[in-house]
């Protein structure tokens, strides 16, 4: 079941929706979007975990 991140979930006003056949790969395409979108050079864990909590599964 392929997986799906609104980043906007996390980032209020981004309108970016990450997908990805697994909870990794949303996972890294979404550390690849934070740090071209919105500037961060590391995720912290408690960003992380947030990010893990807002994967949902694609409908
Ligand atoms: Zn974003």
């Amino acid at each position: 079941m392929a997986k799906v991140l609104t980043c906007g979930d996390l980032m209020p006003g981004c309108k970016a929706v990450i997908e990805g056949k697994d909870d990794a790969e949303v996972m890294a395409r979404g550390v690849e979007h934070a740090k071209k979108a919105h500037g961060m050079a590391t995720i912290p864990p408690d960003l992380a975990n947030k990010v893990q909590a807002a994967i949902k599964e694609k409908k």
